[in-house]
């Protein structure tokens, strides 16, 4: 479940500092140690995934859990009135640098589409 080499899951156990805004038994929320607009907050299961691929239908209730958590911050950041993104990057061209399965929360500024 845990990867000791992981960066996030060394968060999720406490041996590496975070800002968190968010904490229950599946799911922990912190601020991104390098944001990238006002409100960047990285959302992540407590369990170690790799990216979406490792993803099945059990986890469900995990992936609910993260979106309807991700939906509340963004409103608690007044981010429901002038919109937000959210964001998971998944390998290389994605430029996915954690291997560790999480959304990035991204608000308070104009964003541009598409992607760069
Ligand atoms: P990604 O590039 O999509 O894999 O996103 C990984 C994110 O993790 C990047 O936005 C990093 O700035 C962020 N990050 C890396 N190390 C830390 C850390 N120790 N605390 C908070 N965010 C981090």
């Amino acid at each position: 479940m845990a990867d000791p080499d992981c960066l996030f899951c060394r968060i999720v156990r406490g041996e590496i500092p975070a800002s968190l805004v968010h904490e229950d038994e599946r799911i922990i929320a912190f601020r991104d140690i390098a944001p990238q607009a006002p409100t960047h907050i990285l959302l992540i299961p407590r369990a170690h995934l790799g990216d979406v691929l490792d993803l099945g239908e059990a986890d469900g209730p995990l992936l609910a859990r993260l979106m309807t958590t991700a939906a509340r911050l963004a409103v608690d950041a007044g981010l429901d009135r002038s919109g937000f993104r959210l964001v998971t990057n998944t390998g290389a061209d994605a430029g996915q640098s954690v291997q560790h399965l999480h959304w990035h929360l991204l608000g308070g500024r104009p964003m541009q589409w598409p992607p760069g």
